[in-house]
């Protein structure tokens, strides 16, 4: 739902100038240094990007899906390094507190992370629970008005700059699946809660990970996300099934620019005496990613729309994240084709897109698990 249209346009207008102005002559230096520069991030505070999807009566800009996945095809025509320092704000760490966040944790985090004083990550994932998340190790034992917990996550979005963890753990050891998992905002400087080394990653150099270790980590009683137990794992599909959404968008967004780049490299460069984009060859290269990118705009589109209008979407959800993160993996492949040996050297952006973008089939669930949601919500659909 688009509730505005020239209220919207302005917006992307203004974003759009960023990219351009600001983040595309910066991605090199992102990626050879390993940071956003702090002005650039002062930059992003001001114009709202912290709080994008954070409704405005906590200080955000409260898009509405369709808005939010406009903005991220804008976003995504640069690095995705800059996109990932806002992106857990406005996802997965924001989102699980405005869904069933009480009154009080959402009036105490909410307008910081949407100003972006606040970094926020979410930490699901464990050494030994990735595509299988239910089966987490992570306990929290309830004592005198506090859960001590231990355990540690990996692969932590945003970790080292992070101020509050929603932390997916388990209070009841008799449930081993879904429903013994809670979760809880836990904020950086608690007792027991340390940081490992930053990994090092294939590409988005400038976003970080890391894994985030319990060791008898006190958190207050009130820190239980809701107020409730046994609901955390719900409460993280539900995250994610907008996150995918998102991650959708960017996709889109990140490809259009891999194209464009690629359009105008065939156009200028010369072999044969002519340029290589009057090859056939090379032209079905670039009409084939044309008309996939165009496939998965509208799938995402299509299924913010949805979402919206108050339907369940997590089977849409996943066809948009799975369909939309493999097309940017072809697209960037045939890219890189297309420029050649310049394609394989740093000189050109595509050579750090490539690596930047093999992510997207991997975090939020890989393209095999939304093959599996997909596949098993049909199932269920013609059961009943
Ligand atoms: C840069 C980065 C950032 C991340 N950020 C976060 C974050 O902020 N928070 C967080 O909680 N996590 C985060 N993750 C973790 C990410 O979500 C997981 O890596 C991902 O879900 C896959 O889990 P895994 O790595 O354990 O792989 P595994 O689950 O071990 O999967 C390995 C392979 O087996 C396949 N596979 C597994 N199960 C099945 C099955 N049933 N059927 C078919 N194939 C299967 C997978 O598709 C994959 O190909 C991040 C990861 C990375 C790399």
């Amino acid at each position: 739902m688009i509730r505005d249209r020239a209220t919207l346009s302005l917006l992307i207008d203004s974003i759009g100038r960023f990219v351009r102005e600001r983040l595309i002559p910066t991605e090199a230096q992102v990626d050879e240094t390993d940071a956003v520069p702090a002005p650039i991030i002062a930059e992003m505070k001001a114009l709202g990007l912290f709080g994008l999807s954070i409704p405005e009566e906590y200080g955000g800009l409260g898009l509405t899906m369709e808005e939010e996945v406009e903005v991220a095809f804008v976003l995504g025509g640069t690095s995705p390094a800059f996109r990932s320092l806002i992106g857990t704000n406005n996802g997965i760490g924001s989102q699980g507190i405005i869904l069933d966040g009480t009154a009080e944790q959402r009036a105490s985090y909410l307008p910081r992370l949407a100003s972006g004083e606040l970094v926020a990550a979410f930490a699901l994932t464990e050494p030994g629970s990735g595509s299988d998340a239910a089966s987490l190790s992570t306990t929290a034992t309830k004592k005198d008005g506090y859960y001590a917990l231990n355990g540690t996550k990996r692969y932590i979005t945003n970790a080292p700059e992070a101020g509050i963890f929603t932390v997916m753990a388990r209070t009841d050891a008799a449930d081993t699946r879904a429903h013994g998992i809670s979760a809880f905002i836990v904020e950086r400087g608690t007792p027991g809660l340390s940081l490992g080394r930053v990994d090092r990653k294939m590409g988005q150099r400038g976003a970080h990970t890391c894994d985030v270790i319990f060791e008898d980590c006190r958190v207050p009683a009130s820190q239980l996300l809701g107020g409730r137990e046994g609901v955390g794992f719900r409460t993280a599909m539900k995250v994610l099934d907008k996150g995918r959404l998102h991650i959708g968008a960017v996709c889109v967004g990140v490809a259009e620019r891999m194209l464009a780049d690629a359009l105008a490299y065939a156009l200028e460069r010369r072999q044969f005496g002519q340029p290589i984009a009057e090859f056939q060859l090379v032209q079905a290269m670039l009409a084939d990613s044309k008309t996939e990118i165009y496939a998965a705009r509208s799938m995402v589109q299509d299924a913010a729309r949805r979402r919206d209008d108050g339907h369940d979407v997590a089977t849409e959800a996943a066809c948009a994240k799975l369909f939309a993160s493999e097309m940017c993996g072809r697209v960037a492949d045939r890219a890189v084709q297309i420029h050649g040996g310049a394609g394989y050297v740093s000189d050109y952006a595509i050579e750090r897109f490539y690596r930047d973008v093999r992510l997207f089939r991997i975090y939020e669930g890989t393209s095999q698990i939304q093959q599996l949601v997909i596949a098993r919500n049909m199932i269920r659909a013609a059961k009943w």
